[in-house]
């Protein structure tokens, strides 16, 4: 990484228990984390306000999924309106367990980007391919149609981190290499200069997602265009969550 900002999140996912979460709370409080860097975590949306009420402000919230519009009739969903209520500042979208396990479509997630924004939201922008497209030869083809829906529907980028997550390395242990996730950023970031402009290709961070863990993120920081990570798994674990945070270069 070189600049901008380095920007690392932790994605819970639908894990954790009142308890678990109060003792990895109290491991992220007592943990060194470099000064330099935004540190954002994502607890299930029923966790939040525990989380907010106990955790240092050091450490900003983010949700795991909004509603596309404004709160209302729709059972089971939680507004944008609802997440800033409860101290929430980033909304995590289009991640690839929403895609393929929920559904979730190219344009809604590009409708859900544009609403979370135009309240005042940051959206953690999540892209990437499967396996079977990777070894098609279509990895390109596919991160550029999810980022069109994105640049489609989006008035701005200033509060936007692209996550690319290739699916095969999200939860399975295999991790891209550094030149393979380097090789999508400057991709994205090629793409950004040609499609929006060159300054939000140069301003925007865009961070790595897929088995991130102690032991591999300060070899991915070193590349350039790695603006930081969005963890699954690690980020559950404080001290290696601060480690990964502490890999910035
Ligand atoms: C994720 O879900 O965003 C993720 C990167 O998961 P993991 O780190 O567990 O692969």
């Amino acid at each position: 990484a070189a600049s901008p900002k380095f920007f690392v999140g932790g994605n819970w996912k639908c894990n954790g228990t009142k308890d678990s979460i109060s003792k990895l709370i109290t491991e992220l409080n007592s943990a060194k984390l470099e000064p330099d860097v935004d540190v954002v975590v994502a607890p299930p949306f029923l966790y939040i306000d525990q989380v907010k009420s106990s955790i240092s402000d050091r450490i900003e919230i983010s949700a795991q999924n909004s509603w596309v519009g404004k709160g209302g009739a729709f059972t089971g969903e939680i507004s944008v309106e609802q997440l800033k209520d409860v101290g929430v500042k980033w909304v995590i979208l289009g991640h690839s367990e929403r895609r393929h396990i929920i559904g979730e479509k190219d344009e809604f997630i590009g409708k859900k980007a544009a609403y979370a924004l135009s309240e005042g939201l940051g959206v953690i922008a999540c892209i990437g391919e499967l396996l079977q497209e990777r070894e098609a030869g279509k990895t390109f083809d596919v991160i550029f149609q999810q980022l069109k829906a994105y640049a489609d529907a989006v008035p701005s980028w200033d509060n936007v981190v692209i996550a690319y997550e290739p699916v095969w390395a999200i939860g399975t242990g295999k991790v891209a290499s550094p030149q393979q996730a380097q090789e999508v950023h400057v991709a994205v970031r090629d793409w950004l200069t040609k499609n929006v402009s060159a300054e939000v290709a140069s301003k925007t961070r865009i961070i790595y997602g897929g088995s991130v863990n102690g032991g591999n993120s300060a070899e991915l920081a070193k590349e350039v265009d790695i603006d930081g990570f969005l963890v699954g798994g690690a980020s559950l674990k404080g001290p290696e969550f601060a480690t990964i945070v502490n890999s910035v270069t």
